[in-house]
């Protein structure tokens, strides 16, 4: 079993990578470490998941496997995109970040609210590792206008998934995980990985 430090403290998040990868790995959360978040100060979200993954493989002298994630809205530019995780300020509850949205996005209406989640994966094999394995996933859907369902974190509740006819918060925890945008570039990472 190979151990690999996980650059991230959600145990949920921690929970469903160990589901997918099985046994053939073995991942420890940065906290049991004591390392603390680093500053996510790049443009993209696979210059920060990269630096995730550095600062972790380098405090604690393990492989290491880092997310980045956020949600695109297209009549937002973009936005929120990297700064999802704290879009209504610095430290800012999901409620918070949904009721921004919601507000910026107004009453536009339902076919210009197309938006998808973003998740790019890396995998360091140690701190200094100059060929990160990179693995990228996507999901498309819409926003809602109100929030609906209790499940998942962040935007679920307004993320709106055609395939299925409810939002994301709506779904089983192994229906999400089939379909959303971090299963998807975990599963293309792992087959990398484990090749
Ligand atoms: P990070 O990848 O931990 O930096 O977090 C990115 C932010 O994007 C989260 O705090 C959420 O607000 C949002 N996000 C990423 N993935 C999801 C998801 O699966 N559902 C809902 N929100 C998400």
């Amino acid at each position: 079993m190979k151990r690999v430090v996980l650059a991230s403290g959600n145990l949920g998040k921690l929970r469903e990578i160990q589901a997918l990868a099985g046994d053939a790995f073995e991942f420890i959360p940065q906290s049991d470490f004591e390392i603390r978040e680093v500053e996510e100060s790049g443009l993209s979200f696979v210059e920060n998941a990269i630096l995730k993954a550095r600062h972790a493989a380098r405090h604690a002298g393990l492989p290491a496997l880092a997310d980045d994630s956020g949600l695109e809205v297209d009549a937002l530019s973009g936005a929120p995109g990297i700064h999802s995780a704290r879009y209504a300020g610095p430290n800012a509850s999901d409620r918070e970040n949904v009721d921004k949205l919601l507000h910026e996005l107004g009453d536009t209406p339902e076919h210009l609210r197309r938006a998808r989640f973003q998740c790019v994966m890396v995998y360091l094999r140690h701190a200094l590792d100059p060929m990160p394995i990179i693995a990228q996933g996507t999901w498309e859907g819409r926003i809602l206008n109100a929030p609906q369902g209790e499940g998942g974190f962040g935007y679920d509740p307004v993320f709106f998934v055609p395939t299925h006819r409810c939002s994301s918060a709506e779904l089983p925890a192994a229906v999400k995980n089939q379909l959303s945008h971090r299963g998807k570039a975990l599963r293309k990472l792992l087959e990398i990985v484990a090749a």
